[in-house]
């Protein structure tokens, strides 16, 4: 028999959902936060949740197998010193629409000028503003994931120029030039938008520092989905500050809630959106654990297996 604990902010959602599909062998126990588990953990080998709930409870869990997390960001169970004799999956294939829909939203939220339109309507000003096509601009997508490709996907929908950046840069679909990291400010001298959709690993900390905003330069803007730390948010806010890049929509900041005092909250020629570009549904999520459920019972490889050392 295998025991399941399910510590998420919307458990019961996932445990109805689950209980659905009678999986075979399968005991399940809830909780929404870390305290709740402690009175489980000892005895359960799979745990589904979110990483940041899961991390504190690692050392009580002796007989744990197998996480499957409910985000697919999970550098709070790649921290060092944590321990990596269990397997961990991740959350791949869902979220990529849902992040291109975000991305788009705000890229041709600021080409056909909405923000401004909509002054004008408060205004009753009958104003026409200039705009351009998409066609022809050019988007830079810094990490090349289930996500990244499928915002270049959408890109070459639009016949935008498509530039991307990945660790082994592989030449990938609907991208018609994939960069290294050693090669950021190349990219970024091109792209009128710049996409970072990194997962923060020791080795993308900060990766969008002052240089990469000065290649990027006055008509470009920054978007940051990925995590907070890949951006030096000192060096952006300066460059904000002095208009030396057009703007940035950020979804992701080093401090979540971003703090009262922030001087993101006052700059305009920021959006702010509070970290929820790209949701966990339950809906879609518990689909990818009932399928590597399946596997864990036949001893097949799991699908979606993080590499603990590189962090994603
Ligand atoms: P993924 O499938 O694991 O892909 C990660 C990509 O990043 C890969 O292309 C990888 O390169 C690249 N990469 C990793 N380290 C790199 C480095 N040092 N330099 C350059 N490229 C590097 O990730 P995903 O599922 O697309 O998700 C990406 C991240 O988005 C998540 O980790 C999470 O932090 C964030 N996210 C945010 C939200 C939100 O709501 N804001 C929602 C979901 C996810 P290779 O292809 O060469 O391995």
């Amino acid at each position: 028999m295998n025991n399941l604990l399910i510590i998420s902010e919307q458990a019961a959602q996932y445990e109805k959902l689950i209980t659905a599909q009678t999986l075979p062998d399968l005991n399940i126990h809830l909780a929404q936060d870390t305290e709740q588990a402690k009175d489980v953990i000892n005895d359960v080998n799979i745990i589904l949740g979110q990483p940041a709930l899961i991390a504190p409870l690692l050392k009580y869990a002796s007989k744990l197998q197998w996480v499957q997390s409910t985000f697919a960001g999970v550098e709070a169970l790649c921290q060092p010193k944590l321990r990596t004799d269990y397997c961990l999956t991740g959350v791949k294939a869902v979220l990529g629409p849902l992040m291109s829909e975000y991305v788009f939203t705000y890229i041709l939220a600021l080409e056909r000028h909405i923000f401004t339109t909509q002054k004008h309507q408060h205004n009753q000003l009958w104003h026409s503003l200039p705009y351009r096509s998409l066609t022809g601009l050019t988007i830079g997508i810094c990490g090349l994931g289930s996500i990244g490709q499928a915002i270049a996907k959408t890109a070459a929908h639009f016949q935008m120029k498509v530039l991307g950046l990945s660790r082994t840069a592989k030449p990938m679909q609907y991208i018609d030039k994939v960069y290294s990291p050693d090669n950021i400010c190349e990219l970024a001298q091109q792209v009128d938008y710049l996409i970072t959709v990194l997962p923060h690993t020791k080795h993308t900390q900060h990766m969008i520092n002052e240089k990469v905003l000065q290649a990027l330069g006055s008509n470009g803007v920054l978007m940051n989905v990925g995590r907070g730390a890949i951006i030096d948010e000192q060096a952006l806010i300066e460059s904000l500050r002095n208009k030396q890049i057009r703007g940035a929509v950020l979804d992701v900041f080093q401090t979540e809630p971003l703090p009262n005092d922030s001087p993101f909250w006052t700059l305009d020629n920021v959006l702010i959106t509070p970290h929820n570009a790209a949701v966990s549904f339950p809906e879609d999520i518990y689909k990818i654990f009932c399928d590597n459920y399946l596997r864990f019972t036949q001893q097949q490889p799991l699908e979606y297996l993080i590499n603990f050392d590189d962090g994603y």
